[in-house]
């Protein structure tokens, strides 16, 4: 049986560790040829090794996503290696600066504003304006977060960037309904992933407070992030556009 993505080309940001590797290996299993980008080269590189050993196709892209040139030489790549780009899974991100709002600086503020959002307005410039050159069609996932509807306090400029998102990801699915492009968000709860554990590390009482909202009791696995993610960029998703999924077991509708 053909995969979900067969014989299409997905770009996965932050696909060096956590959500994007398993993304990555996702969209491999399902056929599609893979394009990793990350900042960390060595973490990059182990995904796309990972997908080949997996019997998949990817190449890797050192890439910020904070950065513009970095995004269109990513996009580029797509095109240069594997001929065209399908779809996309803008995911990188960061938990950027904590503490209580009136405590944070603006140094902080602006650096997880770059990496979290204004990646997202960047690689999907970029994502869209290839698309459109191909014809128009294709589909672009971005990693939004439950903290993308309700309040985390102490992470009040992770909170913005997820709201924020969801904002970019409506505008840009109305704008592109007409030429097919569909663009959808996932708002994964907590999942386990090295940002999860980095986040609770040497820190009980937030590791109470993170595991007591899971009204499943557990923390959600990469894998069945990118199950949703990987299914809302298939055409089997083909009238599936503007939507915010949330992938949390329950957890905000709690
Ligand atoms: P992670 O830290 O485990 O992995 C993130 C990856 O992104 C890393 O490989 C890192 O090198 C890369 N990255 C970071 N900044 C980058 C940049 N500027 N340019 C390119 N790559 C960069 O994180 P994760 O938990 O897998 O999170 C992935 C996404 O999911 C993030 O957007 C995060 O906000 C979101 N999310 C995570 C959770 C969770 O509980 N883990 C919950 C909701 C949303």
């Amino acid at each position: 049986m053909a995969g979900l993505v067969e014989d299409k080309v997905a770009l996965v940001t932050g696909a060096g560790m956590g959500i994007g590797r398993a993304a990555a290996l996702a969209f491999a299993r399902e056929g599609a040829r893979v394009v990793v980008a990350d900042r960390d080269e060595a973490a990059g590189e182990e995904t796309a090794a990972a997908v080949r050993k997996d019997g998949g196709e990817a190449s890797f892209v050192p890439t910020d996503v904070a950065e513009e040139d970095q995004v269109e030489a990513a996009v580029a790549h797509c095109v240069r290696v594997f001929g065209r780009l399908d779809c996309a899974h803008n995911n990188a991100g960061i938990t950027g600066a904590a503490g209580l709002l009136h405590q944070i600086d603006r140094a902080g503020w602006d650096r997880t504003i770059a990496v979290n959002l204004t990646s997202i307005f960047l690689c999907m410039k970029h994502e869209i304006g290839r698309m459109l050159e191909q014809g128009g069609g294709g589909a672009i996932v971005n990693t939004s977060s439950g903290a993308g509807l309700i309040a985390v306090p102490g992470l009040s400029p992770y909170c913005a960037t997820k709201h924020g998102i969801l904002g970019l990801t409506k505008t840009a699915a109305v704008e592109n309904a007409r030429s097919g492009i569909r663009v959808n968000a996932v708002l994964p709860g907590s999942t386990d992933t090295p940002m999860l554990q980095k986040i609770m590390a040497g820190n009980p009482e937030i590791e109470k407070m993170i595991r007591t909202s899971a009204p499943s009791g557990r923390f959600g696995t990469p894998e069945e992030i990118a199950e949703a993610v990987v299914w809302l960029c298939s055409d089997r998703a083909s009238y599936v556009s503007g939507e915010s999924m949330l992938v949390d077991a329950a957890a905000v509708a709690r």
